[in-house]
């Protein structure tokens, strides 16, 4: 099969490949997926530039990719789960974790410390086959398109995010218009935030947001260039359109600046979920005293997708509307083009990039098949 391989140790094409490998053989607890699609990560940019964050992870030669949606293909002989069958539409879960530590047996798999991530630690869906295990598989309706099955994962982040704090009604500011913050605003808006409040560094992004907005119809958006603007301005326009702060702060951009200005804005009491992760992990909080103890704010670090709830609500949340489509702006009909979707995905011309192994008509059309298998079953 064709797959996109981490080859080498190096950064760009040099250390990328894209070559013929052998089809997993799924194990007895594992399925071997046919993949219909597959997306473009800030993680696979990391790895794909060889970045010192990923170096102790990734061990060369590894297949690439942890957000994908496929069809069932092959089923291991102790991996049968009920209402799945081959051929059927599925996503699944790329943090295998191990269901015996204190977090994974008292729900909290999100944060096991023996995370092995497919894609990173272990061969991932850049590749026209991948095996995951059985209970990490996720069964899709067929009225999500192959597109955006393709980013469940990246998509989950940001429900994550969001699921940890009531959004109804409340001023929300989103730190870091990327994939996911743009993901984040339209479930944002899709929940019913009064006020959405969106600080990039880049006039593309906020550019992005407004156009976002306006096909949206949605009046109350406000956006700032944070690194054009002083915080000071900042501050004092976010509390006069919030009325003394804004209720909610999502951080997904890891700035230190952002994360102080995120602290700055909320209001006493207020709610901050991070995401973002600092290019140097260390982080200096300006004003702790004022701006988090007597604030008495709350802060909730965000990693992974919460097994299964966040699943269940996300497929929920694009069950009733949500429309998150708009984030892929880049589509390659082949596993070959993963250098150009690469390029443009470095380059932020596109919040998202999909390639789909074998065309997207041909995803669409499994879809449809599995649809119709569903229905004679
Ligand atoms: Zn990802
Ligand atoms: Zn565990």
């Amino acid at each position: 099969m064709q797959a996109v391989v981490k080859s080498a140790p190096l950064d760009g094409d040099a250390g990328t490949a894209i070559r013929d490998c052998p089809i997993p053989e799924p194990g007895p607890d594992e399925i071997l997926i046919r993949v219909g699609a597959v997306a473009i990560c800030g993680t696979d940019k990391h790895i794909y530039h060889w970045d010192p964050s990923i170096r102790d992870s990734v061990r060369p030669p590894r297949i690439y990719g942890h957000e994908f949606c496929g069809f069932v293909e092959q089923i291991g002989e102790r991996a049968h789960r009920q209402n799945l069958q081959v051929g059927d539409y599925v996503s699944a879960e790329m943090h295998v974790v191990c269901g015996e530590c204190q977090q994974c047996r008292s729900g909290n798999g999100h944060i096991c410390a023996r995370t092995r991530i497919y894609g990173l630690h272990e061969d991932g869906a850049f590749a026209e086959f991948v095996k995951v295990p059985a209970s990490n598989v996720i069964p899709l309706d067929p009225s999500i398109p192959p597109r955006v099955g393709a980013f469940l994962d990246a998509l989950g982040n940001a429900v994550h995010a969001t699921q940890v704090v009531d959004l109804a009604g409340k001023s929300v500011a989103i730190m870091g218009f990327g994939p996911i913050g743009a993901m984040a605003a339209a479930i944002a808006e899709h929940c019913g935030a009064s006020e959405i409040i969106i600080g990039d560094v880049t006039e593309h992004a906020l550019e992005t947001a407004r156009r976002w907005a306006a096909g949206r119809k949605f009046a109350n958006l406000h956006e700032f260039n944070v690194r054009a603007q002083p915080a000071a301005a900042i501050h004092k326009k976010v509390e006069e359109i919030t009325d003394g702060g804004v209720d909610v702060v999502l951080e997904m951009s890891g700035a230190p600046s952002a994360i102080n200005l995120g602290l700055k804005i909320v209001r006493m009491g207020g709610f901050l979920s991070l995401l973002g992760l600092p290019a140097g992990h260390a982080v200096t909080i300006d004003d702790y005293t004022r701006n988090v103890i007597f604030k008495g704010v709350t802060m909730q670090g965000i990693i992974g997708r919460r097994m299964y709830s966040t699943w269940h609500r996300m497929l929920a949340l694009l069950h009733s509307g949500l429309d998150v489509e708009w984030v892929v702006q880049g589509t390659y009909d082949s596993l070959s083009d993963f250098p150009l979707g690469m390029a443009s995905f470095d380059r932020h011309e596109a919040l998202k990039v999909v390639l789909f192994p074998e065309g997207e008509e041909k995803a669409i059309q499994r879809v449809a098949a599995s649809q119709g298998l569903a229905r004679s079953a």
